[in-house]
């Protein structure tokens, strides 16, 4: 029999339409991978007990031929930036422990009418303040490719149980990479749609202006399903777009079967320099350019000049903004709170962020406290939000050129756990590349292009495209994916040693 957990969301999917395996069955088969490798992944920070019910009630009623949505029964698993009111959802913080929300988040409502099989709520940086998921407040999650090495941050939980095949599809979140470099540290896909192209009612807020909640999977294909469920307007959202979506999923399938690389303008940041990205990176991201030329693209060298300050303008909007949205967290209407015997509400106050926040974002709320404060509010607050519009007209005048950028993903493959978490900056720097999409708001999805020759862990290629145009990464992305997979004979997480396979 085939292994259920193997197959993509959208063969899976198949199946389940043609009634040759059951809901319960899938959910089944996840569940048991769960309990066999999450112990070594710690990819979940709950589980689902409910799972196999959801997953029988939709059996039932498929049985009574009610008509379901395409990825009806399929599994999912749910970033726990996320807040649901059947589990708890803590933002990876001891703050929020055990806390349970009274509403879905709007993505996880749409992921529950379309009968998906929420199966838990993965870990991740505290807050989504993170590239290695080792600021979880309840311990690391580790890569499947090597238990040694970090599965990407923030949203690491989500990446490592698609990347261990303990769920095929999961949802993430993307402040400045969280969903994409995640995908390129373990071989899978992630997709950060245009600003306001996913409602993030119920995504407990890291910095609202760049926040976006997208699709983690291992196939564009997937990755489309997942964005058709959960995008388009929601009037909770005020800045959710109105605008009507194409199928993201016909897109991808589009891609996959066109001719879309044929004349397709593929621009390459001439400023990005090479020094900074690791060899294996480098060559992986050659490569992938290389065959893209091989049918038919044309690389074309586009200046971004103001690109490479995007992580120093976001390291200033990022606090400010998550500064305000954790004053929140004030010990009277959220989560923990920490008793003073005869203390003020202020030490009260005082007491409960001291030992419910970790130290980053502690670190995070001083920068912005300070970003914001008068005085120095044009200085800092100001000056980034400058190099922000800035970066908006590089892409505006790039995009007036070529159809979509690429850039590599991230500089390096995953680090090892405990390598950088003593240095902020080594951290930061690992958002170079992705940072730039949030500040402008523009869609941006990491597809595998292959493994580092020096370490043989995963690398991906980054797509960007101009607002609005999240369709065409998806053509892209799956049309390079068919290419890249024609030339590997197998999919590329087939090498990771989670399956058995040596590297
Ligand atoms: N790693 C980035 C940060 O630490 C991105 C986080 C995110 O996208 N949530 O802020």
């Amino acid at each position: 029999m085939t292994d259920l957990t193997k197959l993509s969301a959208a063969a899976l999917a198949d199946k389940l339409a043609a009634r040759e395996v059951s809901s319960v069955e899938a959910t089944q088969a996840h569940l048991d991978r769960i309990a066999a490798v999450d112990g070594d992944i710690h990819a979940f920070l709950h589980v689902s007990d409910t799972a196999l019910e959801v997953a029988a009630d939709i059996d039932r009623r498929r049985a009574a031929g009610e008509r379901l949505g395409p990825v009806a029964g399929v599994p999912l698993a749910i970033k726990d930036v996320l807040v649901t009111t059947d589990m708890p959802s803590t933002s990876g913080s001891k703050i929020l422990e055990g806390y349970m929300s009274p509403y879905d988040a709007t993505v996880v409502a749409r992921s529950r009418a379309a009968g998906l099989v929420p199966l838990g709520k993965t870990n991740m940086d505290e807050f989504a303040m993170g590239s290695s998921t080792e600021h979880s407040a309840y311990g690391p999650t580790r890569n499947p490719w090597d238990l040694d090495r970090i599965p990407g941050g923030s949203g690491g939980g989500s990446a490592a149980a698609v990347a261990a095949f303990e769920a095929p599809l999961a949802l993430g979140s993307d402040t400045g990479g969280s969903i994409r470099q995640p995908a390129h540290v373990t071989g899978t896909v992630g997709l950060k749609p245009t600003y306001g192209g996913v409602s993030r009612y119920g995504a407990i807020a890291l910095a609202s202006s760049l926040d976006q909640v997208g699709p983690v999977t291992r196939t564009v294909l997937d990755a489309g399903l997942l964005h058709d469920v959960i995008g388009g307007h929601d009037p909770h959202d005020a800045t959710s777009l109105t605008d009507a979506w194409p199928s993201f999923a016909d897109a991808a399938r589009e891609g996959a079967h066109g001719d879309v690389l044929r004349g397709l303008k593929v621009g390459v940041i001439k400023e990005l320099p090479d020094q900074g990205f690791q060899p294996g990176v480098s060559a992986s991201f050659r490569g992938a350019l290389a065959a893209m030329e091989a049918q038919g693209a044309e690389i074309v060298e586009i200046s971004a000049p103001h690109f490479e300050y995007g992580v120093a303008a976001y390291y200033l909007i990022l606090p400010a903004e998550a500064s305000s949205n954790l004053a929140k967290f004030d010990s009277v209407r959220f989560g923990l709170r920490v008793d003073v015997p005869g203390g003020t509400v202020e030490d009260v106050m005082a007491a409960t962020r001291d030992r419910g926040f970790g130290d980053e974002v502690k670190r995070r709320i001083i920068l912005g406290t300070y970003a914001l404060s008068a005085g120095y509010y044009d200085a800092y607050y100001g000056s980034a939000q400058k190099v922000r519009t800035l970066i908006q007209r590089d892409f505006d005048e790039a995009f007036a050129r070529v159809d979509v950028i690429a850039t590599p993903s991230a500089p390096t493959t995953a680090f090892r756990l405990g390598e950088k978490i003593d240095d902020p900056m080594q951290m930061y720097l690992n958002d170079v590349t992705t940072i730039p999409a949030n500040l402008a708001g523009v869609p941006g999805i990491s597809i595998p292009s292959g493994l580092a020759a020096e370490d043989g862990l995963p690398v991906g290629i980054q797509f960007l495209a101009p607002a609005r145009e999240d369709a065409r990464l998806y053509r892209v992305g799956a049309a390079l994916e068919a290419v890249l997979l024609d030339s590997w004979g197998a999919p590329l997480l087939d090498r990771a040693p989670i399956l058995g396979g040596g590297r």
